[in-house]
């Protein structure tokens, strides 16, 4: 009789969860996240290697398309680690064709204070000014960039964020110009896929951008363009990896 009671108990919560999920999700669905600029904002997405834009940003890149912001993207260095720099490039304008981010919109740096190495240092103020600079050239009303964990602990991807940091604590970006930084999650969330959505709504976040089943399909095909780097456990990454379907975000 216990066994009966503890059973109908947990069916309860189980689909008071599955309910709370659905129309948490359902409001969300289709708004503009508050805070966020609206249809035509020039937003720039700052990334350290070709891939990261597929691998870790692709449901903002799409959700923020779907807001009709006028997406470009600005990569710091070639992923010229295992000298493939110069096929990254290439995989990284195809995987952008895909996302919907034009090349007269992405620009690659691919210079010797920013080598594709989790050994090296970026320097903090030289990865700012040079941000800045591409701010202020290009108008740009919305950065967005990693967070202080960089998703996996790249120390490039760490890199842009103590940058980007800087520039907001110091009062240097432009007036109107907002950051946003994608959250990292632990270990075991972060290969959970869809399955970590109602951990990510007990959250607090600024900003969450889940992907359809038509744009996890986009982003795998972004993915895929990057053909030097699907080695096994890429693949692993693309099938359980919630990056592809889910981001989270916060406001600097
Ligand atoms: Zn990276």
């Amino acid at each position: 009789m216990e066994a009966v009671a503890f059973l109908c108990l947990a069916a309860a919560v189980l689909g008071w969860g599955f309910l709370w999920v659905w129309d948490s999700w359902e409001r969300m669905k289709g708004q503009k996240p508050a805070g966020l600029p609206g249809d035509g904002s020039r937003t720039l997405l700052v990334i350290a290697h070709p891939d990261d834009e597929a691998m870790f940003f692709a449901p903002t890149v799409l959700g923020l398309a779907r807001l009709r912001h006028r997406l470009s993207l600005l990569c710091f260095s070639a992923g010229n680690y295992y000298n493939q720099g110069e096929i990254r490039k290439k995989e990284l304008l195809q995987s952008c064709d895909v996302l919907g981010i034009p090349p007269s919109s992405i620009m690659i740096i691919d210079n010797r204070d920013f080598p594709d190495d989790p050994g090296v240092q970026w320097d903090t103020d030289h990865v700012a000014s040079t941000l800045l600079q591409h701010i202020e050239v290009n108008s740009i009303n919305l950065v967005v960039t990693f967070d202080a964990g960089g998703v996996s602990g790249h120390s490039n991807h760490v890199a842009l964020y103590a940058a980007v940091r800087t520039l907001h604590s110091e009062g240097k970006l432009p007036k109107g110009c907002s950051v946003l930084t994608l959250q990292s999650v632990n270990v075991l969330r972060k290969y959970i896929s869809l399955l970590d959505l109602p951990f990510t709504l007990l959250q607090t976040r600024d900003v969450l951008f889940v992907l359809t089943s038509k744009e996890v399909a986009q982003a795998k095909k972004a993915m895929s363009c990057h053909r030097s780097q699907l080695l096994w456990f890429r693949r692993l990454y693309v099938l359980f990896s919630r990056y592809m379907r889910i981001n989270s975000l916060h406001f600097l």
